[in-house]
């Protein structure tokens, strides 16, 4: 009998504010996924919210482990004048990326709008508000879209509380 009040509870906990700290949050998303000529099916998408220090190390990670292959391959005949600038320049582009990955998708758990298969999808990479996902099961390409957190929305979110 006390479900909506878990349910407030619950809702509450996932409040995202701006200032992000030093580590890195895990939030759940409610998001819905869609596949094309099906109606969408409700998902959880699990995202971790990265602060800058959090972004900077992994960033710096990237750039030390690929310039470390480039100076490696400084001594490779013939091939260090491909290996060289290419690990050079990777290491900034990788680099440049993981700096951006303010919000990285970990994961997504929902039910498959084409099959209808309840599962986990592997997921990975920045994560805005949308991205594609591909089912393991019929192989359909799904498109996973956040729903916009219910603070924003001027109306009332759910109309069934009418016993006061
Ligand atoms: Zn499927």
């Amino acid at each position: 009998m006390d479900e909506n009040r878990a349910d407030e509870t619950a809702r509450g906990t996932g409040t995202q504010t701006g200032e992000a700290r030093a580590g890195c949050d895990v939030v759940e998303v409610s998001a819905s996924l869609t596949a094309f000529g099906t109606s969408p099916t409700r998902a959880r998408a699990v995202v971790v919210i990265q602060g800058t220090g959090r972004r900077a190390a992994r960033a710096l990670a990237a750039l030390g482990a690929c310039w470390a292959l480039a100076l490696v391959s400084v001594f490779v005949p013939v091939a260090h004048f491909v290996l060289v600038p290419a690990f050079t320049v990777a290491g900034v582009v990788v680099a440049g990326l993981r700096l951006r990955e303010d919000r990285r998708l970990v994961g997504v758990s929902g039910t498959c709008p084409r099959c209808g298969t309840e599962q986990e999808f592997e997921a990975g990479g920045r994560f805005e508000d949308s991205r594609t996902l591909d089912c393991p099961r019929c192989h359909q390409l799904l498109r996973l879209i956040a729903e916009p957190p219910s603070e924003h929305l001027p109306g009332p979110p759910r109309p069934d509380r009418g016993r006061a």
